[in-house]
């Protein structure tokens, strides 16, 4: 299915590892993909993220790319005090399997896909995500043609919850047991009525906090 694509021109591949602090909390947000909003688990608060945060991201790493200035297989560390207080891990390095390190075929990757796919590692099997880029790039940075082991959408699968189907609770107040399916922090215990503010360890189980993971964008030029 996944149409070769070696002759397509020359193709930069770039690693992003990104984090935000919270405007609001200071709380550590991961940014695992090219999100428009990324959300706090801390405050709960909802973030917007504009393009250009992303478009200079990956025009830094293309041209650094370009200039020789980030050899192939190399990282770099940065701190950006701008929109946000940005943490990034950025590198030219092409996609590869989380499992076994090994590379991807980049000759074989479909750099135009209609919809996401699944790479499967030619060494080891493992599974990953690829996908084309999000709707809003295709005018305001046509340079992106893929993205490898992102998250696509804050707030998408991928990242399951530590526990499923709802967890049992004792009330406090009463002593009732309550199931609790982690909707809500705060609910009313049906036997007395009490509000009962469920408890960090509960709550943080139901709601793992989202961590930094290592994603790629494929980009060319044109
Ligand atoms: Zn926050
Ligand atoms: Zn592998
Ligand atoms: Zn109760």
């Amino acid at each position: 299915m996944a149409e070769g694509s070696g002759s397509a021109g020359k193709v930069y591949p770039g690693m992003v590892e990104c984090g935000i602090k919270c405007p609001k909390c200071d709380g550590p947000v991961p940014l695992n993909g090219p999100w428009e909003t990324a959300h706090c688990d801390r405050c709960q608060a909802d973030i917007d993220v504009p393009h250009d945060f992303w478009t200079d991201i990956f025009n830094d790493i293309i041209e650094e790319i370009k200039s020789g200035d980030l050899a192939e297989g190399e990282g770099r560390n940065s701190t950006i005090f701008g929109t946000f207080n940005t943490t990034l891990l950025y590198g030219h390095l092409i996609p590869y399997c989380e499992e076994c390190k090994t590379d991807f075929d980049m000759d074989t990757l479909d750099l135009a896909p209609g919809n996401a796919f699944v790479h499967k590692c030619a060494n080891c099997g493992r599974k990953t995500n690829v996908a084309p880029p999000p709707a809003w790039t295709k005018e305001e940075y046509p340079k992106a043609k893929v993205f490898v082991n992102a998250i696509m959408e804050s707030g998408d699968k991928g990242e399951a919850p530590a526990v499923s189907g709802p967890v049992a609770f004792t009330c406090p107040q009463c002593g009732g047991a309550l199931m609790v399916d982690g909707a809500e922090r705060l609910m009313p215990c049906k036997f007395c009525g009490v509000n009962v503010y469920l408890p960090d360890d509960l709550w943080f189980r139901l709601h793992p906090a989202k961590t930094k993971r290592r994603w790629f964008i494929v980009m060319a030029d044109g």
